[in-house]
């Protein structure tokens, strides 16, 4: 088990060994496994979560039509299958990358799970909860706020989503 950390530290910025997979790479496997995801009609968004060592713990696709589950977002079934590998609830020192904005559900769960730093790629004007529509994520008013960094292979990112939107008009 690992120990618990206080709560809502903050990413040791600074203290990133040079063997860490960067901010590109993360996003590059998230955009992976979206691509891969199983035809369901899903949305192809993909999120992957890595531990303070760079070690990933777990990846998921949206999958929201396959499940038939609102909540089934690629954030939230990354993060429930990190946890459950880490046999806790916390994710502190982690890294959630998405290809695209979270929502308001995963940026609460984001939080919920002490994760330190969010990745995304692509804004989501209409829904995202990391910048856009809100910024739930940097909400002063939360004890704990992960480190943000968006628009990481933005290009690729959005070019996911509009090749399945015109394949789906
Ligand atoms: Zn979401």
């Amino acid at each position: 088990m690992t120990p618990a950390l206080d709560d809502g530290s903050p990413a040791p910025a600074g203290a990133v060994a040079s063997d860490l997979p960067t901010d590109a790479a993360l996003i590059r496997r998230a955009l992976a496994i979206a691509a891969a995801a199983p035809r369901t009609g899903d949305v192809p968004i993909g999120a992957v979560v890595v531990d303070a060592e760079g070690r990933e713990l777990a990846a998921a696709c949206n999958a929201r039509e396959a499940l038939g589950d609102p909540t089934a977002h690629a954030e939230i079934l990354a993060l429930r299958a990190a946890a459950a590998v880490r046999g806790e609830w916390r994710l502190d020192g982690c890294t959630l990358a998405v290809t695209v904005e979270p929502c308001t559900m995963c940026a609460g769960a984001v939080g919920l799970a002490r994760v330190a730093r969010v990745v995304f790629g692509a804004w989501e004007p209409r829904t995202g909860a990391a910048g856009s529509l809100w910024d739930v994520l940097r909400d002063r008013r939360q004890n704990h706020r992960p480190e943000v960094v968006a628009g990481v292979l933005e290009k690729e990112c959005a070019a996911l989503l509009e090749s399945f939107f015109a394949d789906h008009r």
